[in-house]
């Protein structure tokens, strides 16, 4: 029984919708996963500059940092603004005391040159010795010649693609497109409409899937390694564990928060040296599932990334949190009046 761990892991987020929380709801209500996209991710994304993602990037990053999440696996997507964009939140990561891997999520929807923009992206960053993967929307939004860029792109570099794969039903067709190119490094996020599994990693995100109504994943018959992600929706990740838990139970009531608790715990082999980060939280026997998985509100009170302390009672040391949430309101405001 501790009240210690190791640093725990996003396994995907979008840094990206930090500001989305209060932006201006859609005209007519959505009613379909894809009608989620349009009305929501797709008017936002495109409205994205690189003053509004690093603030985006701060406040994700000081929001995981005070939630004892020391790792992000974060998939980006800022159309109108592309270069450059990687390398914005990656500092914004490291300038809170975060570690990040960073891609973007290249994407047909604006056309060829839309997606060469996009693969730009992912070689400029990963070519300056970036930190990340090579991202791609999810295979309903890409031309066959664009999975295959993205493939060679992520070999040349010896990283793996990160994508979204049948999250709806609308990308059912995901693993004939994507599997002939996928292996163990790949993430495969969501895999809630597959009907065979694929190599790679699964990214299990249960708020994000109960948000969007797309359905349960079944992470627990996935036969290769789960992790844990929160889609964009914050980056606390015991909070994240109790949910996989119960969503697991409702499912299956003889399932154990051990399942989950592996699934948490299997985040750090995507960045291993968060294995030598340490969290000390608010609540002494933390790393009992049975335990955590009943505590709600447990705070992590002091972090150590990399052997630097950059939580200190709760407080980061290296930045101001007032000021980031100040600035990060600052540019939803500008984003909103864009949308
Ligand atoms: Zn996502």
């Amino acid at each position: 029984m501790s009240d210690t761990t190791a640093g725990l892991v996003c396994g995907h987020h979008h840094l990206y919708s930090a500001l989305a929380r209060g932006m201006p709801a859609p005209a007519v209500t959505p009613r379909t996963f894809v009608e989620i996209l349009e009305a929501i991710w797709w008017r936002l994304d495109v409205a994205l500059d690189l003053e509004m993602i690093r603030w985006s990037a701060m406040l994700g990053a000081l929001e995981a940092l005070e939630s004892g999440t020391t790792a992000i696996v974060d998939h980006h997507e800022s159309p109108g603004c592309i270069e450059g964009s990687l390398s914005a939140i990656a500092d914004a990561c490291t300038e809170v005391g975060v570690r990040s891997l960073c891609c973007y999520g290249v994407t047909d929807r604006h056309g060829p040159d839309g997606a060469a923009l996009g693969l730009a992206e992912n070689a400029r960053f990963l070519g300056e010795g970036g930190r990340g993967m090579v991202g791609l929307h999810a295979a309903f939004t890409v031309s066959d010649a664009t999975i295959e860029s993205a493939a060679e792109l992520a070999r040349r570099h010896g990283v793996g693609v990160h994508v979204h794969v049948a999250e709806g039903a609308v990308d059912s067709a995901a693993p004939e497109r994507l599997g002939r190119f996928a292996d163990d490094s790949w993430l495969i996020v969501h895999g809630v409409h597959l009907e065979y599994p694929m190599a790679g990693t699964l990214v299990h995100n249960p708020r994000s899937n109960m948000n969007n109504s797309v359905g349960y994943a079944r992470p627990g018959s996935w036969p290769g390694r789960v992790v844990l992600g929160t889609d964009g929706i914050g980056a606390d990740m015991l909070d994240e564990f109790r949910l996989a838990y119960v969503r697991a139970r409702e499912h299956d009531v003889t399932a154990t928060p051990d399942l989950a608790w592996g699934w948490l715990q299997a985040g750090s082999q995507l960045v291993p040296e968060s294995l030598s980060d340490t969290v000390r939280w608010s609540y002494d026997a933390v790393d009992k599932p049975w335990c955590s998985a009943f505590t709600t509100g447990i705070r992590a009170i002091d972090v150590r990334v990399g052997g630097d302390l950059v939580l200190s009672d709760g407080r980061p040391t290296r930045v101001d949190p007032s000021e980031i949430r100040a600035k990060a309101a600052e540019q939803a405001k500008r984003l909103f009046a864009r949308l």
